[in-house]
């Protein structure tokens, strides 16, 4: 057991959040404390992410700025684990010297066995061998006593052409169901009163498990909770949502009306070079069928623009599609080559110029949209989301 602090900068999606939060519950269970600044600690972790080439670079960058505190305080530990780790395990050394520990996604339960010997006055520790890691049982710790993320899924199968995760968190593996409503029921007992299901693609909740569950089975137990009073998920694939998920949506009424649907882009032939498995057609259907069975449900998105080969007409697409659908709200992003993702092989023939004229559209669009709904929620038309 020791007594030491420990801190940890998050970077990055709610799995960061939620991985965050497990490496403290782990660290508490041995004896760690939570240090509440990066001077007050004795261990500092960078929880990176490597989803855009933006996150990625203020880790490095905030890190770097760590070495003069380091040569001050020799003995202060620092870690930089998560994504960036994963992909970038054999420079993180060159390039942050001063770094004692990288660790990928797949190894969080290790750090504290990882941090104990670097304290034993061990080597450096380079633990990025498996992207996937181990079904364990997560600690209960939760910063938030009332609201907390559970997470049902880890890694993704799907290999969108612009995207990393499966690279650096694996393919798709599901928490058993039993663990999930384990964990779910455990937290009730401590008074939690909402939790927000997280997975990468959380329509696919089931298919490695091969027991018959699915998405829709698991909410369906998960509502049976007694404490739990407001069930909320992210992330939905649009390829794997159905009309079935919808109709639980509207008849179980602890789930919160709220549905993150990343559009990605309004080009049929975007969409495609995307290997979204959807044409906007498709989309736009699910909108319409999910508007049937619940007007008033929030419905919110992820955009990127400037992908490889996308023109005005492709662009006026998106800009279209956004105004048809009325968002509540968008996340909207410049598209980065990340390799090894599909898609960095081919031109990234978007100028940053244009890539940024499109986003400042995109944004104006939305934030006059968003405004608007939330008007119309003020005035009760709509339900406050
Ligand atoms: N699994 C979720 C999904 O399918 O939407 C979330 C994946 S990712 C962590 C979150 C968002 O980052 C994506 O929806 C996408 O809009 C954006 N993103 C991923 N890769 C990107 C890239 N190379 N450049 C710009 N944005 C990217
Ligand atoms: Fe990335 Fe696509 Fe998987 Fe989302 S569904 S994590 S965008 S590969």
């Amino acid at each position: 057991m020791t007594s030491k602090r420990v801190y940890i900068r998050t970077f990055g999606c709610q799995m960061n959040v939620r991985d965050s939060e497990i490496i403290y519950g782990l660290l508490i269970e041995r004896g760690w404390k939570k240090a509440e600044s990066i001077e007050d600690a004795d261990c500092v972790l960078f929880n990176t992410c490597s989803v855009r080439h933006h996150a990625e670079q203020r880790a490095y960058s905030n890190m770097g700025m760590l070495a003069k505190l380091k040569r001050r305080r020799p003995e202060l530990i620092l870690g930089f684990v998560g994504c960036t780790a994963q992909k970038d395990k054999d420079i993180v050394f060159k390039r942050l010297p001063h770094v004692d520990l990288i660790a990928g996604p797949g190894e969080i339960y290790n750090i504290p066995d990882y941090l104990d010997a670097i304290l034993d006055g061990g080597e450096k520790v380079m633990a990025a061998g498996m992207p996937e890691r181990p079904e364990c049982k997560n600690p209960l710790y939760r910063e938030n006593k009332t609201s907390t993320y559970v997470s049902i899924s880890e890694g993704c199968d799907n290999f969108c052409s612009y995207c990393i995760v499966p690279y650096v968190r694996g393919r798709q593996r599901c928490r058993k169901k039993e663990l999930v409503i384990d964990e779910v029921r455990s937290l009730s007992l401590m008074g939690i009163k909402e939790v927000t299901l997280l997975g990468q693609n959380v329509n696919s909740y089931g298919k490695d498990l091969k027991d018959g569950s699915d998405f829709i089975t698991l909410l369906e137990e998960i509502h049976t909770i007694d404490g739990i009073k407001r069930i909320r998920f992210v992330t939905c694939h649009p390829k794997d949502t159905t009309i079935r998920l919808f109709k639980t949506m509207r008849d179980l009424p602890k789930i919160y009306n709220h549905i993150h649907l990343p559009l990605q882009s309004g080009s049929a032939k975007i969409l495609k070079a995307m290997k979204r498995g959807y044409s906007p057609a498709h989309y736009l259907g699910l909108i319409d069928a999910l508007r049937s069975y619940i007007p008033d449900c929030n419905i919110t998105t992820d955009i990127i623009v400037g992908f490889p080969g996308e023109n005005n007409e492709d662009f006026k697409d998106t800009y279209n599609m956004m105004k048809r659908i009325e968002f509540d709200s968008a996340y909207i992003f410049k598209y980065s080559p990340r390799p090894p993702a599909e898609s960095s092989r081919l031109v990234d023939d978007v100028g940053a110029d244009i890539k940024k004229e499109r986003h400042a559209e995109i944004l104006k669009l939305q934030k006059e949209i968003s405004k608007k709904k939330r008007r119309l929620r003020k005035a009760a038309v709509l339900p406050m989301a």
